[in-house]
């Protein structure tokens, strides 16, 4: 393996650290929490994107609910559980806004370690507590998350 990928793979191993510590710390806080305060993101990678009919919304996506990706099922079941909000972002910057306006006490967000480690490093300072649940699959589309853990960690009370 050549010293690029080597770092690479540091980083990585460092991101996840970082997270796994941050979803244990905060684990039995976020279950408190009503889902009804809780806002999840989603990353616009996920999307089959010669299928998607998701509104462009600006800075982020409204599902349609095609069900040409697992984002669909991931919306079904937050909106059954009374989830204040569902996001898929387009890019990380403007998740900051979007706390500033729905002021959510928890978030849950589906990402690549990098982006989830720089959104945790966001909330923290806004004392909203996390569940981050990595992608098994990233890059710049056709993503995949595994869809059973999101759902149990989604479910989480
Ligand atoms: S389920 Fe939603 S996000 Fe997925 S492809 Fe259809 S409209 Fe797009």
């Amino acid at each position: 393996m050549n010293v690029c990928l080597n770092f690479k793979k540091i980083n990585k191993n460092n991101y996840q650290n970082f997270i796994n510590k941050k979803n244990q710390s905060m684990f039995n806080k976020f279950k408190l929490v009503d889902f009804s305060d809780r806002v999840i993101f989603v990353p616009h990678c996920m999307r089959n994107t010669k299928m998607c009919k998701a509104k462009d919304e600006g800075s982020y996506y409204t599902c349609m609910q095609c069900n040409e990706c697992k984002i669909a099922e991931i919306f079904s079941l937050s909106k059954e559980l009374g989830y204040k909000k569902f996001y898929i972002m387009k890019g990380g910057k403007a998740i900051h806004n979007i706390l500033k306006h729905e002021k959510p006490k928890a978030i849950i967000g589906i990402a690549c370690f990098f982006e989830g480690a720089q959104a945790i490093k966001m909330t923290d300072k806004e004392k909203i507590l996390v569940q981050f649940i990595p992608l098994l699959k990233d890059g710049c589309c056709d993503t995949d998350v595994d869809l059973e853990e999101a759902k149990k960690i989604i479910s989480l009370k």
